[in-house]
């Protein structure tokens, strides 16, 4: 039983509708039926946004500390909750259990830190020029669109909702339909802290998605697909409405010659493989120079062969089910074109089992082959060789995507140089793409529009007000 502090709050259920349906939650690993959730009618929404609108008064007039106080018992909320919400999490999404306890604990682990960063970024500002002083406010929008994905179910929904409620809008949320019993589960714990409506949450597909962005909310934080991003940012554009997105990303590795083949084999095999591969910001091309690349695919080929596929429940399992057999077939797809346009298999492929993708090693590939192209979110890491730096810059950048990148090598001073003139948003070198605390999460080109956390980050939750006197 999770142990709810819940109140009583009329939730956004079809008690009133008789066209009410339910979304089935499916095991990813099974196919058996996890539990269900009411799918909110798509009249009910703008009633859903009346209420939120009422709810900011007295929320935003709270100011930035007293709402960051509001949320930071959550974070043990969490922890005394984790051995229940990480079954489930697993049962749903399909990731190793560790993998989704952890998740999980760096959600709670980090609030304390993230809601300082909060108030530091958002707290009131004076400028004083010696003849004008300037207070800059930094005020919420509204009522936010929190619309989230399924890879990582409660940290999607936590990263949205907290820097949205902390600036002091209303959120409403809609998790994917994918994974819609681990954010129920992950709301219902957190309005256990909040005043009614300032946090709502609606079930449903992309259906409910549209009629939230085309709702009267004021700001909309999406993380997803590029294409529902694209789709979002038209939509949003008639009301000139705020959005923040995070979008999709086709990551480039570049193992330099002078790398530690070992540790970049290494690397290469975690970031691909990791959730399945349904990371964002999951290794989705590798370059490997010439010289060493023999050496490299043969560290690659073994850390592979570490792999376990499995139900996320079994003891050892590092790559877990596809989310669902659309996402399965794609990936599948991908890897047979790339071999029948004469890429190599050098691990996993052939037959995969029901629910499930091996963990796979293609070679010889080029930007001819889809897989090197166009966004697998699958466990599969995919070699292309190259002769010089610029030419591994070159093929790097050579994508709409931006989100994050890595290059290894031990000349730290080339490897940085090749790193800063890769275009992507976050790059790690001999490491993955994630920052310093402090730093933001941003996608560049395609993989972004607005970004999250960081001070310029957590700002863009709030519109910025200029308040002038003279001295
Ligand atoms: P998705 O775009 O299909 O769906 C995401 C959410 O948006 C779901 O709740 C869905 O119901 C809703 N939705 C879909 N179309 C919509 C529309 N037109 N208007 C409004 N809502 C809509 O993405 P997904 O399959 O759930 O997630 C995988 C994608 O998310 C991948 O592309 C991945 O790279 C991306 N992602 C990005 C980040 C990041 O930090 N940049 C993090 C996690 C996932």
């Amino acid at each position: 039983m999770l142990h709810l502090r819940k109140k009583e709050y009329p939730m956004t259920t079809l008690t009133t509708d008789t066209s009410a349906t339910t979304l089935k939650s499916l095991n990813p690993a099974t196919g058996e039926v996890v539990g269900e959730v009411p799918i909110t009618p798509i009249s009910e929404i703008g009633n859903i946004i009346g209420n939120a609108k009422a709810a900011l008064p007295n929320w935003r007039n709270l100011g930035v500390k007293e709402r960051a106080e509001t949320l930071r018992p959550f974070a043990k909320v969490l922890l005394d909750n984790v051995d229940e919400l990480a079954p489930l999490l697993t049962k749903e999404m399909g990731k190793p259990l560790p993998e989704a306890r952890g998740e999980i604990e760096s959600c709670a682990n980090r609030l304390g830190e993230t809601l300082d960063e909060l108030i530091d970024a958002l707290d009131a500002e004076v400028l004083d020029d010696g003849k004008v002083t300037s207070t800059i406010y930094h005020d919420p929008f509204g009522v936010c669109a929190a619309i989230t994905p399924w890879n990582f179910p409660l940290a999607m929904p936590h990263w949205g909702v907290i820097p949205a409620l902390a600036a002091g809008n209303t959120v409403v949320l809609k998790p994917s339909e994918d994974t819609p019993l681990i954010a129920q589960a992950y709301f219902d714990l957190l309005i256990g802290l909040l005043p009614t409506d300032v946090l709502q949450i609606i079930h449903g597909d992309d259906e409910q998605g549209k009629a939230l962005v085309n709702s009267d909310v004021d700001l909309i934080v999406f993380t997803g697909s590029r294409d529902a991003g694209k789709h979002i940012l038209g939509s949003a554009s008639d009301g000139l409405k705020r959005v923040i997105l995070e979008l999709g990303g086709k990551d480039p590795l570049i193992v330099l010659d002078d790398a530690d083949i070992d540790a970049a084999a290494k690397f290469a095999a975690g970031s691909s493989f990791r959730n399945a591969g349904q990371v964002c910001v999951s290794t989705e091309r590798i370059y490997v120079d010439k010289k060493i690349a023999d050496q490299f695919e043969t560290a690659l080929i073994k850390y592979t062969n570490q792999q376990k596929l499995g139900d996320g429940f079994e003891e050892g399992v590092t790559v877990g089910p596809m989310i669902n057999d659309r996402q399965r077939e794609h990936v599948i797809n991908q890897i047979d074109e790339a071999v029948r346009q004469g890429a190599k298999v050098l691990a996993g492929g052939g037959e995969h089992p029901d629910h499930f993708v091996n963990p796979t090693v293609l070679s010889d590939l080029n930007h001819n082959h889809d897989i090197m192209c166009a966004e697998t979110f699958g466990p599969v890491a995919c070699v292309a060789k190259f002769s010089t730096d610029d030419e591994a810059i070159e093929l790097a950048n050579d994508s709409p995507y931006g989100l994050g990148a890595a290059v290894f090598g031990t000349d730290l001073d080339r490897a940085a140089n090749v790193a800063r003139q890769i275009q992507s948003g976050m790059i790690g070198i001999n490491k993955g793409c994630g920052g310093a605390s402090g730093s933001p999460w941003v996608g560049a080109k395609q993989s972004g529009f607005g970004y999250h956390s960081g001070k310029e980050g957590h700002r863009q939750f709030t519109q910025a007000r200029v308040v002038s006197k003279m001295k």
